[in-house]
């Protein structure tokens, strides 16, 4: 397969909403500025489907921006699968490779749903939920499907808007944190964020007639070929719901594994930056969910200014100011929304942890780290090269991250030869 090469100032890697704020901050200095994602349409996760088709206007603004700038050019469909050396990355297409020499590079990469085990999960019929969100938005027909959503965060409400708009039966909305943190958090909001405390109001009433019970655990699923039954917990109390869909999740991780490969710090799970999103790397910008799950407000604050740093322009007070709100409301969530001891038992001995590879929760237990459990098990060794069950061990036995190596994510083997070719044309 034959390599495209390109070159440009900035490289901006992931066009959600920290990646638009980036490159449209980053366009006045003139620099030369390329933005790259892996789905055929910018916006992200919460701007699935375009910047054009979404009520937020803001999505709409940047994009115009950046289209009408000639600076700006664009890579869709275009995933990162690896560097070549520090200043050049490579992207599988479907139809070729490109790799892009640059000077500073921008990480906008996003984060994904912590999803954590327990019996049944595997059947079909239970997704995460971000994942049926993301299925929905994509066109998936959930009408007069009946749909659990359970799990911990401000992701389920949002997806219960989602599933009931496209007209399914939202049955009950299971959030695992007790009442008391939640309404401290409803509290923090009113005095600080007004405006997310007025979109979380309406957001419960316009789904008031859908049940939202906190301090409930998913017990188990339950289904011969598919999802019937879902059972659940409340205290002492066991509550069984009859279902054709399960969504779950337990809150947001950062994608750090790009940051990673490329020596940038990572602390407590997130990317660490410098106050003009400067990572530990040099000329490494990092900005959005992969400096901690915060909402499109942090990820639009903190791309604004990792655009401006990058392209050598003026941070001002009132940027800074922006993205220390913005933060302020990332470490409520994070105090509020805490995956809980309770949440990190939910799986038996036999709950398959690793279902690419078919490892049990008690074959894993026999190990100390990721790394020895993968040499025995294969845990990890499958399609999802263990984004999901390397994050459920981390989580449910606190071991380290899954190590790394290049290509960071599955790609052809006609990639595999293009970038070898490339680096033995530079090594002569
Ligand atoms: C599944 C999910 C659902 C969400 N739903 C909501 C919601 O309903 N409401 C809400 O307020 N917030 C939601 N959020 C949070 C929301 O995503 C963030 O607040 C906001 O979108 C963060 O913007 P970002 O630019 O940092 O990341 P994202 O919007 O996630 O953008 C990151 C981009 O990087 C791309 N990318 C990642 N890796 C690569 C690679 N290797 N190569 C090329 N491109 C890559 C991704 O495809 C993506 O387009 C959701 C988050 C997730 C993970």
């Amino acid at each position: 397969m034959k390599l495209q090469e390109l070159q440009t100032g900035i490289l901006i890697i992931g066009a959600g909403p920290a990646g638009l704020a980036a490159a449209s901050a980053a366009l006045n200095s003139g620099k030369q500025i390329l933005i790259a994602d892996d789905n055929p349409v910018p916006g992200g996760q919460i701007w699935r489907g375009g910047p054009k088709k979404v009520p937020d206007t803001r999505a709409g603004i940047f994009w115009d921006r950046c289209q009408n700038a000639l600076n700006v050019q664009w890579l869709h469909s275009a995933r990162l699968v690896a560097f070549n050396h520090t200043h050049e990355a490579i992207f599988e297409l479907a139809d070729k490779v490109v790799s892009v020499r640059y000077e500073r590079l921008i990480l906008c990469n996003g984060g994904r749903e912590l999803l954590l085990p327990f019996d049944g999960w595997t059947l079909p019929g239970v997704t995460g939920a971000g994942g049926l969100q993301a299925l929905i938005k994509a066109g998936a027909d959930v009408r007069g499907k009946r749909i659990v959503i359970a799990g911990t965060g401000p992701l389920l409400l949002a997806v219960a808007e989602t599933a009931h708009k496209a007209g399914a039966e939202v049955l009950l909305v299971a959030e695992a944190q007790p009442f008391s943190a939640l309404s401290r958090f409803m509290w923090q909001l009113c005095l600080h964020h007004r405006s997310k405390a007025t979109q979380a109001i309406s957001l419960y009433w316009s789904l008031k007639k859908i049940p939202y019970l906190s301090n409930v655990l998913i017990e188990k699923a339950v289904g011969d070929a598919q999802l019937t039954e879902v059972h659940l917990r409340r205290g002492g109390e066991l509550m069984t719901v009859q279902a054709d869909m399960l969504a779950c999740g337990f809150g947001i991780i950062p994608n750090t594994e790009i940051a990673r490969l490329l020596g940038c710090n990572v602390a407590a799970g997130v990317v660490t930056h410098d106050e003009r999103q400067c990572t530990s790397a040099p000329h490494i910008y990092a900005a959005g969910e992969i400096t901690g799950f915060g909402g499109v407000e942090k990820a639009i604050a903190e791309g604004h200014i990792a655009g401006l740093a990058a392209s050598d322009q003026v941070v001002s007070q009132d940027d800074e100011t922006k993205r220390e709100h913005a933060q302020h409301f990332m470490h409520l969530l994070r105090e509020t929304f805490a995956v809980s001891e309770e949440m990190r038992q939910l799986a038996s001995d036999a709950t398959l942890v690793c279902r690419c590879e078919d490892v049990s929760l008690a074959e894993l237990r026999q190990h100390d780290s990721w790394r020895a459990a993968k040499l025995v098990t294969r845990a990890g060794m499958g399609a999802c090269q263990g984004r999901i069950c390397g994050a459920a061990c981390q989580t449910m036995f606190g071991w380290d991250a899954p190590e790394l190596r290049q290509p960071v994510f599955p790609c052809r083997t006609s990639t595999l030869a293009a970038i070898a070719a490339s680096s033995l044309k530079e090594a002569k």
